[in-house]
């Protein structure tokens, strides 16, 4: 079977899936197995396949046709220029998010001490502890195996990060920091089960912000005056609706204008806010 056939193949097998993007994705995953840039394997249609890597290949197949993320799949995804490896223990980095890591990146202290809350793949802790060296990064999440997948990904990419296994704060109690960032479950719980097929395959204490959506923030919003330094600056991911009641948890708990910043669809995406007053308060 030549690279062409095999393609056409799985591309009609992926879309009577119903799976979104069915040719892009067999390109993807005919490109993982060949261990090859797409389009070059695009570029060889004529080229014949083995049995063992046609074999592999519907294997593959077969796995996103049963609606397998893609980048469960191939073991990766791109976040912010560097590589992260993911699996069903993590969310999947979203492109969402790299405007939270931007805004990140411009609100940081030349030095000190900055910590992501909810870490997951560690993917903002990484990409921040990569664009500015001297900070300490610093990131928790209440599961494990995300952080086994977390010390992977800042090792892989050459960096330092101190990842602590713990539910929000526990794990720093008594430390302070400059800069707060997070990106914590935020989905309300019954909209979980009309969520996309892919998405239901990742973890839901990843997604999965309570009743209203919004039960880390206000726990999030309560306990930061107590880990932020004087001008500390919290930065939080949120769904496009949240803007508002975010804000308003944060001006109750303390924090002044909050600012929110809109992803690249024009939707408001993450709400920034520094600590007012003298010193921050338990
Ligand atoms: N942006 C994700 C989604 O829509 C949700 C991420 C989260 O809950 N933090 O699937």
């Amino acid at each position: 079977m030549t690279v062409r056939e095999a393609l056409r193949y799985a591309e009609e097998t992926l879309r009577s899936a119903g799976v979104p993007d069915a040719r892009l994705d067999a390109e993807y995953l005919l490109a993982g197995v060949l261990d090859a840039p797409r389009l070059l394997v695009v570029a060889s249609g004529e080229t014949p396949l083995t049995s063992q890597r046609t074999e592999q290949f519907f294997d593959l197949v077969a796995r996103r046709a049963g609606r397998e993320p893609l980048q469960y799949i191939l073991g990766s995804q791109p976040f912010m220029g560097c590589s992260f490896c993911v699996d069903e223990r993590v969310l999947i980095p979203r492109q969402d998010t790299e405007v939270l890591c931007e805004q990140a990146l411009l609100c940081a202290p030349e030095q000190g001490a900055v910590l992501d809350l909810c870490t997951g793949s560690g993917a903002l802790a990484v990409v921040i502890k990569k664009a500015l060296p001297d900070l300490r990064v610093y990131g928790s999440d209440i599961s494990a195996g995300a952080l086994c997948l977390a010390r992977r990904n800042a090792a892989e990419n050459g960096v330092s990060v101190e990842f602590r296994e713990g539910d929000l704060f526990a794990p720093f109690a008594g430390m302070r920091f400059s800069m707060i960032v997070s990106n914590p479950p935020y989905i309300p719980t019954g909209d979980l089960s009309s969520l996309q097929e892919e998405v239901k395959r990742e973890p839901s204490l990843a997604l999965d912000g309570g009743a209203d959506g919004l039960s880390f923030y206000r726990r999030i919003a309560s306990q930061a005056p107590g880990y932020l330094e004087r001008d500390g600056v919290l930065l939080l991911e949120i769904g496009c609706d949240q803007a508002e009641a975010v804000g308003g948890l944060l001006t109750a708990a303390g924090f002044s204008a909050p600012r929110v910043v809109r992803d690249l669809a024009g939707r408001d995406r993450v709400v920034t806010a520094r600590l007012s007053g003298e010193e921050g308060h338990v």
